[in-house]
């Protein structure tokens, strides 16, 4: 699937985004660091602040798969080096729960897009190997170097907000974009493209949907099919006869029967009529009255006045029957038309 919310411009804004926040966040650690004279870890940021100045040209160069792994490895590496440097109550290694989060959206991004993706598992066990392993390191040699009390809370509360912002909006996101895209796909599967009528898909649904709400005793379809349409095609072109099968749609939209039209498949449609209270005479006159209005439409062509005729097969809902053997007595009636002249309708 390729999601239409998404694009290579809006995956390099997200991952510009994510360097500048990173690249900000370690400046901030680079001079923590080098106040407390953590000199281990100073130098370890002062590379991580080049590695996020070298970022900016590898998203620009579209190569956000190894921007994934990149940053993935340097902030595993760079907070498990920490935490087992300043000790477990810094909360380094809170982050490496953030950066999951961001390495399996960037996973999903990566999979819509149909990119090379990152294997964003892996790295999310590599991120939670490093997150216990270093409990478990500290838990027997102490931290070599220790930061205030103060400052602690201070970084306790800070992955807190990192971790939590991360988490509560990529999740919004990732669920926004995967509701939006099945809703377009489900649009998509329910229409035909040429006319922009519902397509058969749709009508199926539509029927079953009106089946177990209010039951179809109410109901009617019309099985309309275009009377040699082949002829058409053949005379005057495959575009022409799309152009037909367009403006024919449009007339079905605003037919007198007030049903409600689909395309069936090829030349043919369905219009599905609620009979309310007109009486069948009343319901075959609108009916026949559509029938009229396609054989006198002017589908002119350079100038060439052109007409089509429509054959249309009509049967009621009888109690009982399914909805295939419904459209399938329409369909029969249509052919008893198409085998007794065309250009008529065959209901009762
Ligand atoms: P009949 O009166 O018995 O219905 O004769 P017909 O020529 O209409 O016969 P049939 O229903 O078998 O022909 C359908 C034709 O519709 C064949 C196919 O090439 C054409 N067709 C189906 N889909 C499309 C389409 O999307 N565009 C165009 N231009 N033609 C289509
Ligand atoms: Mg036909
Ligand atoms: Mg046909």
């Amino acid at each position: 699937m390729n999601n239409h919310l998404l694009n290579m411009r809006k995956a390099q804004i997200m991952a510009v985004l994510v360097a500048v926040s990173f690249l900000v966040v370690h400046i901030g650690l680079l001079l923590l660091f080098r106040h407390y004279e953590i000199i281990p870890m100073f130098h370890f940021n002062i590379g991580s602040v080049l590695f996020y100045i070298l970022m900016f040209p590898v998203i620009s160069k579209k190569w956000l798969r190894a921007f994934v792994f990149m940053v993935d490895f340097e902030v595993v590496a760079h907070m498990t080096a920490a935490v087992i440097c300043v000790g477990w109550n810094s909360g380094f290694q809170i982050s490496l729960i953030g950066i999951s989060v961001l390495v399996f959206f960037a996973e999903y991004i990566g999979r819509t897009m149909q990119m090379l993706y990152t294997r964003s598992m892996l790295l999310s066990i590599l991120g939670a190997v490093s997150y216990i392993g270093a409990y478990n390191y500290l838990s027997k040699h102490p931290a070599p170097y220790s930061l205030p009390a103060e400052i602690e809370f201070k970084l306790q509360i800070m992955w807190a907000v990192i971790v939590f912002l991360i988490t509560i909006s990529f999740l919004q996101i990732f669920v926004e974009l995967t509701f939006r895209g099945e809703e377009f796909l489900a649009h998509r599967a329910s229409m035909d493209e040429l006319t922009g009528l519902h397509n058969r898909y749709y009508l199926m649904d539509h029927l079953k949907r009106i089946q177990k709400s209010e039951g179809l005793d109410n109901y009617y379809v019309a099985m309309i099919d275009i009377d040699d349409f082949k002829k058409i095609n053949d005379g005057y072109g495959h575009n022409y006869g799309d152009y037909v099968l367009r403006t024919l749609a449009g007339i079905l939209e605003n037919n007198p029967c007030g049903a409600a039209p689909c395309r069936w498949g090829g030349e043919e449609f369905i219009l599905i009529g609620k009979s309310g209270d007109k009486s069948p005479e009343k319901r075959y006159e609108l009916l026949d009255e559509l029938r009229s209005t396609v054989e006198k439409y002017d589908f002119s062509y350079n100038g060439q006045s052109i007409h089509a005729t429509i054959t249309i097969g009509a049967a009621d809902y009888e109690s009982g029957k399914s909805i295939e053997e419904w459209i399938h007595i329409a369909d029969k009636k249509l052919y008893v038309g198409k085998y007794s002249g065309k250009n008529k309708i065959v209901w009762q």
